[in-house]
């Protein structure tokens, strides 16, 4: 399997970044090529403009999404978002690595994804969720956080971790077709023991271990929907 770990954290010592290196050590040593574009490091432009393309199709208004489709058309991307464009495809598997900021993600990572999952090859028309131009790809998160285990969920102080997660989970990988495996998650990492955070890093490697396993959360499938993406009757 091919893999690609985007990794998005400032510091190259945290325990973000041990858990990206115990994927990539664990991955290879299970046969699989393994990638990682670790974006603090490449200095990665997440801002989206008029200078992600080379050529228009309408040079006096930018419809960012429709230039995105005739870049792809006219391989007039730029350089950095055609790089990582080209690692999504090749990869089976796609890991975002991350520390959760303000129930998100990083804004270096979340413009990782409004420039590189372009429309036109990952979504666009009625090419989403099961249809979507990434589906076949599985997508695991794998998150550090401040917060402690008992404070999500339901009834909890903050809510469902999927809540949470829910506009990277399902409004983009879900959404560009991939089959989201439940999220790996290392809680309270700041205020535990050395030991304890190594206990995360041992249960990370069992669950890679065991990737191929995992059972996807289950998302809509536009066959459940009409023409207008309404409901059909029985899916209401
Ligand atoms: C802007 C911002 C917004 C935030 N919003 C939220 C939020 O909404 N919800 C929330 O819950 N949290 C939030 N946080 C907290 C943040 O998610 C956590 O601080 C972060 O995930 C902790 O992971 P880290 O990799 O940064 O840990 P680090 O601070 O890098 O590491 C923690 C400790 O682990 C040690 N360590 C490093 N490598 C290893 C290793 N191999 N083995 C054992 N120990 C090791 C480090 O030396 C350090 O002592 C926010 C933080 C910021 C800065």
């Amino acid at each position: 399997m091919n893999v690609l770990i985007v990794h998005a954290h400032p510091e190259p010592n945290s325990f973000t970044a041990a858990l990206r290196d115990q994927a990539v050590e664990t991955l290879k040593t299970q046969g699989h090529e393994v990638q990682v574009s670790d974006l603090y490091a490449m200095n990665w432009n997440p801002v989206a403009s008029a200078n992600d393309f080379s050529a228009r199709e309408n040079p006096d208004y930018l419809v960012y999404a429709l230039e995105q489709r005739l870049g792809v058309k006219k391989q007039a991307l730029a350089a950095d978002i055609q790089q990582e464009l080209d690692k999504l495809l090749w990869a089976d598997l796609l890991i975002l690595n991350f520390p959760i900021f303000w129930f998100s993600a990083p804004a270096i990572l979340k413009g990782w994804i409004d420039r590189v999952l372009v429309s036109g090859i990952c979504y666009g028309g009625k090419r989403f969720y099961d249809q979507g131009g990434l589906s076949g790809k599985k997508a695991l998160v794998t998150v550090t956080l401040g917060g402690r285990e008992h404070m999500f969920g339901e009834g909890a102080i903050h809510g469902p971790l999927q809540d949470m997660l829910r506009p990277i989970l399902r409004g983009t990988l879900a959404y560009v077709g991939c089959e989201v495996l439940e999220p790996f998650v290392a809680w309270h990492v700041p205020y535990i023991t050395d030991e304890a955070r190594a206990d995360f890093l041992r249960s990370y490697q069992q669950r890679l271990i065991h990737i191929a396993d995992d059972q996807p959360i289950v998302f809509p499938c536009l066959s459940q929907f009409d023409e207008a993406l309404y409901p059909l009757a029985g899916n209401r």
